[in-house]
Parts: C-alpha cells; sequence; structure tokens
C-alpha cells in the first residue's frame, strides 16, 4: 500500500490513485499545497498495485532525441506559448476522428487535464498554466479508448506520461504522447489562495487568466487576468509575486528538484519547448512573437510530426536547441528560504504581501539586457525581411 513518507519522492502523477481496484486512495492536499496519495488502510486489499504503477522507481528511460527543429506555425502562434506545435499536433490527431487530453482551466481557475474531441474543445488546452494538473480519471478514460482502438493524444509534464505509461503498462500503436520541456509545477493550494485575494482585492471574480500572454513580448513573461465586468489586468514577471516566485523557483514541487522523467526520460514520443537560443539558431525567426524547439523520440513521434505542415520549420542541433532553458538544465537547487515561505503561506491573512516578501527582484542589468534583446530582435527580423 502506498505510503508517502518523503515528499520529494512522489510527482503527483496520479497513476497510483488511478489504479486502486478499490478505489481506496485519494489524493491529499498537503501543509504547502500539493496533492499527495492517502490510501485507506481499512479498504485496502493488499493487491501492491498502487506501488507497481508508481514512476518514480520503476521507469527507466534514457533517450536521446532522433532530431530537433525549429518550428512554427503562424496560425496558432498567438493563442499558445511558443509556436503552437501541439494545437496542430492535436488537429491531426482529431482529423483521424481521435481524441486529445490536455490541461484546462476551469471556470473555477482550477487546472486540471480534460479531453478534448474537436477543435472547439480543445482550444482550452492551449497556453501553459503554470498550477499542477489534476488527472483523475483521465488515465481510465484513456485506456478505454485505447482498447477501443481510437487514436489518443495525451499531452502533460514529463512525469505525467511516464504514469501513464505505467499506469498502461504496455505500449498502444494508437497513443501518442508529447510532453514538454519542464522546469517545475507550482502547487494548486497557493494558486487557489492566490485567485482568492486577487478576487477579493478587486472585488470581482476572475474568468480567465493567461499565464503567458504573448501579445506584446514572448522573452517577457507577463500575466493577463480577465475579470467578470469585462476589464483585464496585466502584470509583467517583475511586478508578479506569482510569476516571480514561478520563476525563481521558490514554489515548485519537492520532486522537481530532483527530477527523474525530464531531458528525454519520460518515454514521450515528442518533446515541445520554447527555442530560447532562436537568436544562434534560426535568426530570421527571432521577432519576439514565439518559436517552439521540438525534439523527436521515437519512430512514432517522427511520423506524426512528418505529417505537419508548419509555416516554418528547420532541423537545428538537438543540444544547441536544449541550451538556455531551465526545462532541461539539471535540476534546479532549492531555494534556501523556500521552507520558510511555505511555513507563513497558508497562515498569513495577506498571501499578497507574504508573496512579494519573498521575491527576489532581477537585477536591473538583465532586465535591461532582455529589453535590449527583445529590441535588437524586431530591429534584425525587420533588416532580414
Ligand atoms: C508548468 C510548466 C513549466 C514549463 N517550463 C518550461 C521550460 O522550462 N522550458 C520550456 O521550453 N518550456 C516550458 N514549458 C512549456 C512551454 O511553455 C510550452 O507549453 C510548450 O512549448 C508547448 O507550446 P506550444 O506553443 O506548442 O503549445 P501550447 O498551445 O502552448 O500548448 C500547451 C500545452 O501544454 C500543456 N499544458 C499546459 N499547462 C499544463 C500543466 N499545468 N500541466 C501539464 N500540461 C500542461 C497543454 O496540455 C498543451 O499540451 C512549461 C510549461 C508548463 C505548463
Ligand atoms: S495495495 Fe491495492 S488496494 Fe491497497 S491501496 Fe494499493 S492499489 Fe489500493
Ligand atoms: S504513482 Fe504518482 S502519485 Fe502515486 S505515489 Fe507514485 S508518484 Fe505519487
Ligand atoms: S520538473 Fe519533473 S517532477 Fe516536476 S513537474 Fe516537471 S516533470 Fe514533473
Amino acid at each position: 500500500m502506498i505510503k508517502i513518507t518523503d515528499p520529494s519522492k512522489c510527482c503527483g502523477c496520479f497513476a497510483c490513485v488511478s489504479s486502486c481496484p478499490v478505489g481506496c486512495i485519494v489524493m491529499t492536499r498537503d501543509q504547502e499545497g500539493f496533492d499527495y496519495p492517502v490510501a485507506d488502510a481499512d479498504l485496502c486489499v493488499g493487491c501492491g498495485r498502487c506501488d507497481s504503477v508508481c514512476p518514480m522507481d520503476r521507469h527507466d528511460y534514457e533517450a536521446e532525441p532522433f532530431a530537433a527543429y525549429a518550428v512554427r506555425f503562424d496560425e496558432y502562434l498567438a493563442g499558445s506559448s511558443s509556436g503552437g506545435v501541439f494545437p496542430a499536433l492535436a488537429s491531426s490527431v482529431l482529423d483521424e476522428g481521435g481524441c486529445v487530453y490536455g490541461a484546462v482551466q476551469k471556470s473555477d481557475m482550477k487546472t486540471v487535464h480534460a479531453e478534448a474531441s474537436d477543435m472547439a474543445q480543445m482550444e482550452a488546452m492551449r497556453g501553459s498554466k503554470y498550477v499542477q494538473s489534476n488527472l483523475y480519471p483521465v488515465f481510465e478514460d484513456i485506456r478505454e479508448k485505447l482498447q477501443m482502438n481510437r487514436k489518443v493524444l495525451f499531452s502533460g509534464t514529463p512525469c505525467q506520461i511516464a504514469g501513464l505509461d505505467n499506469f498502461l503498462g504496455k505500449s498502444y500503436d494508437n497513443l501518442l504522447t508529447v510532453d514538454i520541456a519542464c522546469h517545475g509545477v507550482p502547487p494548486p493550494g497557493l494558486w487557489e489562495r492566490y485567485v482568492d485575494s486577487l478576487e477579493k482585492e478587486a472585488g470581482k471574480k476572475i474568468v480567465h487568466v493567461d499565464f503567458r500572454d504573448k501579445s506584446r513580448s514572448w522573452r517577457h513573461y507577463r500575466m493577463s487576468i480577465r475579470y467578470d465586468d469585462g476589464t483585464v489586468s496585466y502584470s509583467r514577471r517583475d511586478n508578479n509575486p506569482y510569476l516571480s516566485l514561478f520563476m525563481q523557483k521558490m514554489i515548485l514541487r519537492p520532486s522537481c528538484y530532483d527530477c527523474r522523467f525530464k531531458c528525454g526520460r519520460s518515454g514521450s514520443d515528442i518533446t515541445l519547448s520554447d527555442l530560447w537560443s532562436v537568436s544562434d539558431l534560426v535568426p530570421e525567426l527571432d521577432d519576439d512573437k514565439g518559436v517552439s524547439g521540438v525534439f523527436i523520440n521515437t519512430v512514432k513521434g517522427m511520423h506524426a510530426f512528418g505529417s505537419l505542415r508548419p509555416a516554418f520549420v528547420q532541423e537545428v542541433d538537438p543540444d544547441k536547441a536544449r541550451s538556455c532553458n531551465s526545462g532541461f538544465s539539471s535540476d534546479a537547487e532549492v531555494p534556501a528560504a523556500r521552507d520558510e515561505f511555505f511555513k507563513g503561506a497558508y497562515q498569513t491573512p495577506d498571501i499578497l504581501a507574504h508573496m512579494k516578501e519573498y521575491v527576489v527582484k532581477e537585477p536591473l542589468s538583465r532586465r535591461i539586457w532582455r529589453s535590449v534583446r527583445s529590441l535588437l530582435s524586431k530591429i534584425k527580423r525587420r533588416i532580414l525581411v
């Protein structure tokens, strides 16, 4: 029976919860706001399934990608976080009568994995949600669809791909898995407190959050929040404590500081990322609108990617495509103030002030350099066009 004694040994993938034959495991929120499985010993029948599907010790992949590409889909650029490759893959699976699973934001601003069987439903999956998503009961749905011979695209973090793989216990030709480069996920508990505080402060309800509003810049992280009265507020990373703490790696899940699944270790067919080294690799695309770095990990992934028709595609060196990207770098150091931050986070009456206290301002030189790079990209693009 699963028992989590060290939180860094559970990535929260839901494989155990989804596998229990008597349904006696529930995800339970801890003091940091993350969800962990807790089994009811009175109901447990001792089958051992939960332990055997857990990917933390039982998932050994070590794949070097076959190839990497710089890619952009013009038609999906605006609503997607990088170059819009995910909606293009989704469209191709849906065209074949398949279904797509990805992370969506519900009307209460909670992030969950959901199914889409047409492009209208898929729309909500576009864009990064910087909070850990709830996967229950998606794994069982996926197995059912696969057994019915439906084509399935599952997208998620590398640990979610590994969890699904262990849950299924066998490979399916009709399953395509796509993970995102991932430097970690923040807790749903903190996100919910943050949303609640913003709503109280504004005196109105939030109806949509774009964690990565690219309308001005792909490089400068900016969040946009739409309220029920139609107003929208924008905040850049430097004046948004949630984005700042996420980028500072202060609020990541303990397992993210020693991740076993990123960098080609999830077993996914394709990995999608931001191509931060765009200015070196494809200067003609360096216009601050977003470019994807796509890594092809399997033959199945190569076939799926080969069927797409992007506006721009160019093969690039995988090592260079991974550079300058914390989603591929070795694991983050646990910030010294992390424990202290979480100890105070759920007791304080003013979570916004508490979060601001722990933000480390980016050095001015770095912010200026980023602005200069954005400007240079735009000038270079004008010269090249
Ligand atoms: C928490 C998080 C951390 C990330 N860290 C990095 C990083 O360090 N480096 C990097 O290059 N890229 C990172 N990304 C991924 C990147 O920003 C893009 O999402 C990715 O390149 C796909 O972009 P796209 O334009 O092809 O598709 P988009 O249309 O933006 O598609 C978004 C995709 O991300 C999935 N997704 C969104 N939110 C979540 C979530 N909370 N949990 C699981 N899946 C989710 C959706 O299901 C969909 O497949 C991160 C994304 C998230 C959610
Ligand atoms: S051992 Fe079997 S019954 Fe018990 S919690 Fe694990 S999966 Fe459920
Ligand atoms: S299966 Fe996933 S959720 Fe369950 S204990 Fe293992 S890592 Fe945690
Ligand atoms: S960093 Fe690793 S453990 Fe954390 S969410 Fe990403 S894939 Fe999962």
